[in-house]
């Protein structure tokens, strides 16, 4: 985790009312010169400043199309400030408001250990290995990735980057010579591929702590999926049981997952898709409808506050599943941030260096390229019926 300053005194005895006054002044002295990112799962009294709003797919297409800004100020996490850097003109500087945001899953996948795994899958098997990297990882990972012909994901678009991947090599077809290396999260991996019809005896969990990744050679030759043993801290928390709880309580709840979370529960849950996908779905339910949602608490609330007295939404899991290291973006870091920035100083800079951001950049493309609608699970989503081959 990256060191932050701890800011002035002055910054802790300040009101709310005055934060927010003293940003809005700040913002309009910067004016076009400044743009703010903001994550969905980022807390209301943040988001309120941001210009634009979005998940990671989103928020990385916004970025790219920032040309006239010179201060991208990212409320979200460390990766996305990397992919932010990436993906704007060198013009143009990414600010991470306190460098300890970051992503427990991001942490999961060191490029060390990426490059050992992939060393040893190459020499164990002949078959073409595609290294596909959800965008929640390091810049160093998706550099990787990008040098390696593979392609970086979201959880927008993450079935039709496996697609990509596989070369239009469908479950169940003979003689599947290409393989796909997916990092850090296995379960967006295992629930993607599973919805694409794959069955789960495809797909073989690697785990960089343990020698060889805990995989034999027999086992590595004959998966097609190699699912690195990474995951979100925060949608782990959500279970299949609760999904049983909530239905006996009312039945009339549907669920709704993010496909960060468990396979168990994604088979459980009548829905699953990424965060925008979890929007659009309520949004365009039926006045009266019930939601229970398994995905991060700031997002779930605002809706169920958005849509309170029309449709029922409600968090899935009876406890708090609350991103904190997202959580550690708050009023006073942004302000001082753009204090700074009015001050002409820059702070915070998340800057990726020119080699590494050539590299990740491909991965990037491509993954801006094939968009997707969200979806990892609906009412039509095939279910797996063939044996896996190879
Ligand atoms: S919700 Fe999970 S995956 Fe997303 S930033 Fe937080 S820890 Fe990382």
């Amino acid at each position: 985790m990256l060191y932050q300053a701890p800011l002035a005194p002055k910054y802790s005895t300040m009101t709310e009312e005055d934060l927010r006054r003293q940003i809005l002044a700040r913002k309009s002295q910067l004016g076009r010169r400044l743009v703010i990112l903001g994550h969905h799962y980022q807390q209301d009294e943040v988001l309120e400043f941001a210009d634009f709003t979005g998940d990671s797919f989103k928020l990385s297409q916004l970025a790219s199309q920032q040309k006239d800004a010179e201060f991208v100020v990212f409320c979200g996490v460390h990766f996305m400030a990397e992919s932010a850097d990436i993906l704007t003109s060198d013009r143009v500087q990414v600010i991470l408001p306190d460098l300890t945001a970051g992503c427990s899953m991001a942490d999961m996948a060191g490029i060390d250990q990426v490059e050992d795994a992939w060393d040893h899958l190459t020499r164990t098997t002949d078959a073409v290995i595609v290294p596909i990297t959800y965008v929640n990882s390091s810049a160093a990972v998706k550099a990787f990735v990008g040098g390696h012909d593979g392609a970086c994901c979201t959880s927008s678009n993450a079935p039709q980057v496996l697609r990509w991947a596989l070369g239009g090599e469908e479950s169940g077809a003979p003689n599947v010579r290409r393989k796909v290396l997916f990092l850090p999260d296995q379960h967006l991996g295992r629930n993607t591929a599973f919805g694409l019809g794959w069955p789960l005896d495809c797909m073989a969990v690697y785990d960089p702590k343990l020698p060889n990744g805990g995989l034999t050679d027999e086992q590595i030759r004959s998966a097609v999926f190699f699912l690195w043993k990474g995951h979100c801290s925060v949608h782990q928390l959500f279970t299949a049981r609760q999904v049983d709880e909530i239905r006996s309580i009312d039945p009339d709840y549907r669920v709704i997952v993010h496909p960060e979370c468990d396979w168990s529960l994604v088979q459980k849950a009548d829905l699953a898709g990424s965060t925008e996908f979890i929007i659009r779905t309520i949004e365009n339910a039926p006045a009266g409808s019930k939601w229970a949602v398994g995905t991060e608490v700031h997002l779930v609330h605002r809706l169920a506050k958005r849509f309170e007295g029309v449709k029922s939404v409600r968090l899935l899991a009876g406890i708090q599943c609350l991103c904190t290291t997202m959580y550690r973006i708050d009023m006073k870091h942004l302000l001082w941030t753009l204090d700074e920035l009015a001050a002409g100083r820059i702070v915070n800079r998340i800057h990726v260096d020119p080699e590494t951001k050539t590299l990740a950049r491909i991965a990037l493309d491509r993954m801006l390229s094939l968009t997707g609608d969200g979806a990892a699970k609906t009412a039509s989503t095939p279910r797996a019926i063939a044996a896996c081959v190879d």
